[in-house]
């Protein structure tokens, strides 16, 4: 919600992140109440999810309720089980911590990376190789006596994480890889969609992502039995086709017609939305070029992103963001912090971290500038000058 003050300056809000409708999406919902398919059966569903396992190139594509129920069932269906641990990019959202947690699962956090600001994956190595000892082919954390069997890379802010060496240390480990894509939808590494390079890749289709359903998600895998797994258990886990009999215990994750149909609507202008937010994004860039003592996400040259947010870090001291944000905020703009690192949040701080401080240091500085789809022109200019505004105390 936003907050009164913010409503009742001169300039109009500029959000952050909101929802673009294109306006195709209407005639598929409308479609959806005319017909009487408004909930989990209908042909939406079928239809959104042949059209994502397109765009990303998997075989198989099952919806699910929320992003985080994605991650959920993702872990189930990759095989992570109680007690093991998982390696989880620190720098992030909540929501893949929680999900390893909601399997019973221990996260063990990785540093993010200086340069990239995605998981470090020289520091997933040295962890492996000189603080597990080895079971056959599992890797046990010496530390912990805990299997390490699954390592979920979080692709932030529309920028793959290296891949290439996690996936050849996840072969030498028999580790299973569970990519959460969930800002980064469109994305690619090295020619490859995000999602599309490990066991299972997770997606979000809630309200702030590039493609909304209002709220829902999407596992993306090549392997038919996960692929199976997961959609089983998304629906109570019912095993039998007429009588009431459940095989395991599931959940009911389905995502809705309604929800799919609007899906649908969204991905015919995909492309248009990721044009608009390379464009926001390369504007920032290129008008803030000569402003001195802020920085931008650098773009690695094996990564092709989507620029789901632009965030700057601020090189000034980190009391200094807090009053830039104010500076926003008394604009009506809104700006946001990224994420505590997860090594750092209460409700993980039983956790491992490998490093930490690089995640530390960018959360401290970060500010994410608003990046809606629909930001007009002229929008971002006003942001861009209240930004400059500031840029004498920078
Ligand atoms: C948005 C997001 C999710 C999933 O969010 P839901 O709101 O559950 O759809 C998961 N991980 C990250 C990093 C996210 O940004």
């Amino acid at each position: 919600m936003r907050s009164k003050t913010t409503r009742l300056v001169n300039h109009p809000t500029i959000s952050l992140s909101e929802p673009h409708l294109s306006g195709i999406e209407w005639e598929y919902v409308k479609d959806c109440l005319d017909s009487g398919w408004v909930s989990s059966a209908g042909s939406y569903v079928d239809r959104f999810e042949g059209e994502v396992a397109r765009l990303v190139g998997t075989r198989y594509a099952v919806a699910t309720t929320s992003g985080t129920a994605a991650l959920h069932v993702a872990l189930l269906g990759a095989g992570v089980k109680q007690g093991d641990e998982v390696l989880v990019s620190s720098l992030s959202f909540v929501a893949p911590a929680n999900a390893v947690t909601y399997v019973g699962a221990h996260p063990v956090f990785v540093d993010a990376h200086p340069y990239t600001w995605q998981m470090d994956v020289e520091l997933v190595e040295a962890f492996l190789t000189e603080r597990c000892a080895k079971d056959g082919a599992r890797a046990i954390n010496t530390a912990t006596g805990r299997p390490v069997t699954a390592i979920l890379p979080v692709h932030i802010l529309g920028h793959p994480v290296d891949m290439d060496p996690l996936v050849n240390l996840a072969a030498a480990f028999d580790l299973a890889i569970i990519e959460d894509a969930t800002e980064s939808l469109g994305a690619t590494y090295k020619g490859t969609s995000l999602g599309a390079l490990g066991i299972a890749g997770c997606l979000s289709f809630n309200g702030n992502k590039l493609v909304t359903t209002g709220g829902g998600g999407m596992v993306v895998t090549n392997d038919e039995g996960v692929a199976h797994h997961v959609r089983h258990l998304t629906t109570q886990a019912k095993s039998h086709p007429t009588e009431y009999i459940h095989d395991e215990v599931g959940f009911n994750y389905r995502l809705s017609n309604i929800q799919a149909a609007l899906g649908c609507g969204q991905l015919e202008t995909f492309q248009d939305r990721v044009n608009a937010k390379v464009r926001i994004a390369e504007t920032y860039r290129e008008t803030l070029r000569d402003l001195e003592g802020i920085r931008f996400m650098p773009e690695a040259e094996w990564a092709n992103p989507v620029y789901w947010l632009s965030t700057i870090l601020v090189d000034a001291a980190p009391a200094f963001r807090s009053e830039l944000m104010s500076g926003f905020h008394r604009n009506g703009i809104e700006v946001r912090p990224l994420w505590q690192p997860l090594h750092r949040s209460p409700a993980h701080s039983d956790s491992d971290c490998l490093g930490g401080e690089v995640a530390e240091d960018i959360y401290a500085r970060s500010v994410s500038l608003p990046s809606s789809v629909g930001l007009s022109d002229k929008d971002q200019q006003r942001v861009i000058e209240v930004l400059r505004s500031h840029s004498a105390t920078l």
